[in-house]
């Protein structure tokens, strides 16, 4: 029995009881879609299990959550902002350019379809805005309740945000499992969330927007895909919300031999279906782009008329460097005019620290290499698994010296999150009590040129939890498991 739930039922349940709900639980997420490819056969075209999940919802603070939701619509903007400000994002990446191939290739695609004038001036965000809840160590708890947690983003993501179908299944499982414990709690502690919907809304007002009702979306996606369920609600809910719109799906490999790009930019695959929105489940990682051929469609689609999700620039603008360079004074206050907007972002900033060349960088690496326990290392990296912690931190950045390959990372003070005690249940894993901690995702929509906002939303939540022991996250990863907040009161909450 969680003791979360123990502390808010003040009852046990038998270990016969608990197995009960724990098989009842895996069923009901199958019932609601909350599944994924097998872990062990994850290319399969015809099996799927239950997703790696929590039995039951994590307490959250009802004004955490309303906080992280407000301040959507903003950080939406500010983003969208940020990667339409040529000059900020070649202040923020020309030192890592030099170093990191990857970026520098997507810097170079951004660059040449800017020097020869975009043929689309909308760019689609669908982003996941993700934080941690810090405990400061100044905290008491009262019932079980610590009295200062800060919302801390941990970062931003503008491509690929994964997540949103089955988070729109698995509040549903969670509100089964806690009456089936009989842990009373109100509907509303458990909240309808529903952001498979809210991206389908966001791809379907691209596509009017493209303004060609024979046009289809193009979903890219990877040849073998465990989170391919997570890709069929975003198909699922466009076609409840319009049967017109036809989705298709594609891997960069088979774009090359079969997108072509007309005199007028329109990109056509297969028979000449022309393509009004691009959306990238892939392409974000190195490894994405096995030769060449890739990369050449990347460029291809670039060019196009098409609308992407992300366009590069809205890629290159969710790199971590980026969020460390909003993080330093005035920076946020270039794009966003408002005091108190700025403020309220701000406040969700960790401690970021810039590694590249000079003294401010030796001082942080420094500071780094004598107390790595408080930092992350980060590179420029999406995807989960890349980031280094504790001693490795300082053997890393020792080995770098002051070099420029140190440009290629930046510093993140490290967040303690909130512990509490959940059941992970996981295919063919013990499903212990454990102490677990939890990730907030934040889904925001925007749609827009540089001049102009046509749709900006804030359009639902995802928390994950991981065992406390466990640096890295990913559910794809293997670390990390769906969860949903269970509403608590918090008066204190700073
Ligand atoms: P990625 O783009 O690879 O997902 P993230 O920055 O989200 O990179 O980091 C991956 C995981 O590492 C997060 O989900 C979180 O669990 C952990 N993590 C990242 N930054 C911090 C931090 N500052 N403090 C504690 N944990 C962190
Ligand atoms: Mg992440």
């Amino acid at each position: 029995m969680s003791a979360t739930a123990l502390s808010l039922s003040g009852r046990t349940l038998g270990a016969g009881e608990l197995q009960r709900i724990k098989e009842k639980g895996k069923q009901w997420a199958v019932l609601h879609a909350v599944v994924m490819r097998p872990q062990n056969d994850p290319s399969s075209k015809s099996h799927v299990e239950y997703a790696p999940m929590t039995l039951f919802p994590s307490p959250l603070p009802r004004g955490v959550l309303a906080e992280a939701k407000a301040l959507q619509p903003y950080f939406n903007r500010l983003i969208h902002q940020v990667a339409h400000d040529h000059e900020y994002l070649w202040h923020c990446l020309h030192n890592v350019v030099k170093v990191d191939d990857y970026t520098r290739r997507l810097w170079d695609i951004y660059t040449t379809v800017r020097k020869e004038g975009s043929a689309q001036p909308l760019s689609l965000g669908l982003i996941r805005n993700d934080f941690m809840l810090d405990v400061k160590s100044s905290c008491c708890e009262i019932q079980g309740m610590p009295q200062c947690l800060e919302l801390r983003q941990i970062e931003i993501n503008t491509i690929a945000s994964s997540f949103a179908g089955l988070a729109s299944g698995i509040w549903k499982v969670h509100r089964f499992t806690m009456a089936q414990a009989g842990i009373e709690c109100k509907p509303e502690q458990i909240p309808v969330n529903a952001p498979a919907e809210g991206i389908a809304k966001g791809l379907l007002s691209a596509w009017e927007h493209y303004g060609n009702q024979s046009a289809s979306v193009l979903f890219v996606t990877m040849e073998v895909e465990r989170n391919a369920v997570d890709q069929w609600w975003l198909e699922s809910q466009l076609f409840s919300l319009s049967h017109n719109v036809c989705v298709r799906y594609t891997t960069l490999q088979y774009a090359y031999e079969h997108a072509t790009l007309t005199d007028d930019k329109r990109l056509l695959l297969d028979d000449g279906n022309e393509i009004a929105v691009i959306y990238y489940r892939d392409g974000y990682a190195p490894t994405h782009y096995h030769s060449e051929k890739e990369w050449d469609v990347r460029l291809m689609f670039e060019r196009s008329k098409a609308i992407k999700c992300p366009s590069v620039h809205l890629q290159l603008a969710g790199c971590k460097k980026v969020q460390q360079e909003l993080a330093t004074p005035g920076a946020v206050e270039r794009f966003i005019k408002d005091r108190e907007v700025c403020n309220g972002i701000r406040n969700t900033f960790a401690g970021q620290y810039t590694l590249d060349q000079g003294p401010e960088g030796d001082a942080n690496a420094n500071m780094a290499i004598n107390d790595p326990s408080h930092y992350v290392l980060k590179p420029q990296r999406e995807g989960g698994g890349n980031n280094i912690y504790g001693d490795e931190i300082a053997e890393m950045l020792q080995k770098m010296g002051s070099t420029e390959e140190r440009s290629a990372y930046i510093l993140m003070e490290r967040i303690f999150p909130w512990p509490q005690n959940n059941h992970l249940l996981k295919e063919g894993k013990p499903c212990d009590l454990l102490e677990v901690i939890s990730e907030l995702g934040i889904y925001g929509v925007y749609l827009g040129s540089a001049e102009e906002e046509l749709v900006n939303e804030e359009v639902g939540h995802l928390l994950r939890t991981k065992a406390h022991t466990d640096n890295e996250g990913g559910i794809v990863a293997g670390f990390a498991t769906i969860d949903s907040p269970l509403i608590v009161e918090a008066p204190c909450v700073k």
